[in-house]
């Protein structure tokens, strides 16, 4: 029979327990959402005067990805030592919770939160890098944002909503650095969510269209091919750029439908030009890394090919530079298969990204559109001049077309022949146009005054472009 002392204890830590319990994450031994809130709250009332809160929101990105590999034992190991990190980096005094599986808070208080004191909030976060769980090395990938206290608000639980929103917005754009709240993240959130839902009506409404721009041979004028370009025309806000809605799709199954709506409405009219008597030497598709990362990609074009014939020789799909810094394994997988059905590929933008000569070396690309903020105003300055000179000498090297985006000007004209590039696009030669423009344009333009104008006659300087043998 037990003794009276020894029910009493067993009383006492039974409360004690559940009282613990009521304020404690039991898998981490942080605070618990509600304790966190409770003593955030304390500190904003009773804090010193003039005192600063900063309240940092951590997202565990890989989560999910973790469970799925190692099941509940590797999520588990993932959580401990993101809380066994964080209770090590931050000071005693600091508050530590955790707000949902994949979220944890840390609270901070100092004089003011200057730039030495945000570097010690990005420390905190810093310490997360690759660790390793189970055994193996795990990438512990996180998003954070922070938002202070009184600058941002003094509100509780707005300071923990905007640095939730500052960290949703690391997230988005793949930031490693703790974002601060800006008031404006409110709204690009909404937005961002507002854009998908119109983005399907819109597809569901015949809203989007495809435009074409044509390229012409730098010396000689003669039209090599256009580029289809998506248009968004949205039925209240007007146009809506590409580069607005774009990565927004690319984040969802949207971009799969941009990339069948480009590329079957772009075969259809190639192949009306071409009944028309006026074929399009080639055809240029913009396709997102986000459509060629999916496994049925590759199937897909076959599809697309299948249901709006047209022989593979005939396009060219653009890619932007970035890529290359993704998974150039599976970039190069991708484009062979493209290859092999006679599809050719450029490096859209290049110049944005600095990709150096050997992993271009190692892929076998076909062409090179070296980005518009190059050839903008490049016959101004020696330096402009002498960049695109060796972007150009590079290509060559490389055996890759090249084509100079954004041509405006009679003189970046110029400056893009003197340099040697193959081909140029812009507004100088036309803008991008619906397809019955363009159409015209296939007639029109080999004879026009306008191509005379510019490039001195028909076939004025043919002579001179060098025409680079196709790799195989
Ligand atoms: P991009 O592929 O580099 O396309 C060229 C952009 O430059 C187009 O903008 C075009 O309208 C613009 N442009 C052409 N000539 C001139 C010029 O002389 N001066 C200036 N200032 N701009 C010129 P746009 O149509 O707004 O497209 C922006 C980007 O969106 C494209 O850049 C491309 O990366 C992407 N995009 C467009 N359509 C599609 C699509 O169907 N699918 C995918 N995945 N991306 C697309
Ligand atoms: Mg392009
Ligand atoms: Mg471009």
């Amino acid at each position: 029979m037990q003794g009276f002392f020894e029910n009493e204890i067993d009383n006492e830590l039974r409360r004690q327990m559940l009282a613990y319990g009521e304020r404690h994450d039991l898998q981490t031994g942080l605070l618990n959402y509600a304790a966190f809130q409770d003593a955030l709250a304390a500190w904003m009332r009773n804090g010193a005067p003039g005192r600063e809160i900063a309240l940092v929101w951590i997202e565990v990105l890989n989560l999910r990805r973790e469970f799925a590999l190692w099941g509940s034992r590797g999520a588990d190991a993932l959580i401990a030592r993101v809380a066994e990190a964080l209770r090590a980096a931050v000071d005693p005094g600091a508050l530590i919770g955790r707000y949902s599986a994949r979220c944890f808070l840390v609270a901070l208080e100092a004089e003011h939160f200057d730039s030495k004191e945000r570097r010690r909030i990005q420390a905190i976060v810093d310490v997360l890098s690759p660790m390793r769980v189970l055994g193996t090395r795990s990438m512990i990938e996180v998003a954070a944002g922070v938002a202070f206290c009184p600058s941002d608000t003094t509100s509780a639980e707005d300071l923990v909503r905007f640095s939730s929103l500052a960290a949703s917005r690391a997230a988005y754009v793949r930031s490693s650095t703790v974002l601060a709240f800006r008031s404006g993240m409110n709204n690009t959130l909404m937005r961002d969510h507002q854009l998908e839902t119109e983005m399907l009506r819109g597809m569901a409404q015949k809203q989007f269209r495809i435009v074409y721009q044509p390229n012409v041979e730098a010396a000689s004028g003669k039209i090599l091919g256009a580029e289809a370009l998506i248009r968004w025309n949205h039925l209240d806000w007007g146009a809506v750029t590409p580069s607005e809605f774009i990565p927004i799709a690319e984040r969802s199954d949207l971009i799969q439908l941009i990339l069948e709506f480009t590329m079957s409405t772009a075969l259809k009219d190639a192949r009306q030009w071409a009944e028309a008597g006026t074929p399009l030497p080639l055809l240029a598709v913009n396709v997102s890394w986000a459509n060629m990362r999916r496994n049925d990609f590759i199937r897909s074009i076959r599809t697309l090919l299948e249901e709006n014939p047209l022989d593979g020789t005939q396009i060219e799909i653009e890619v932007t530079e970035s890529v290359l810094f993704d998974d150039e394994e599976l970039f190069a997988a991708r484009i062979r298969q493209l290859k092999a059905m006679g599809i050719s590929i450029a490096i859209d933008d290049f110049g944005t990204r600095y990709t150096g000569f050997n992993v271009l070396k190692r892929l076998p690309l076909d062409a090179m559109k070296i980005d518009r903020c190059f050839i903008h105003g490049v016959h101004r300055t020696q330096e402009a001049l002498s960049l695109c000179q060796t972007i150009v000498a590079m290509a060559r090297q490389l055996k890759l077309r090249t084509i100079a985006e954004g041509v405006e000007q009679r003189a970046e004209l110029d400056a893009v022949r003197e340099i040697g590039c193959d081909a140029l696009q812009g507004f100088l030669v036309h803008a991008p146009m619906a397809s019955t423009r363009m159409a015209d344009f296939l007639k029109e333009w080999p004879e026009s005054a306008r191509r005379a104008e510019l490039f001195g006659g028909s076939h004025a300087k043919a002579s001179r472009v060098v025409t680079m043998p196709a790799r195989a």
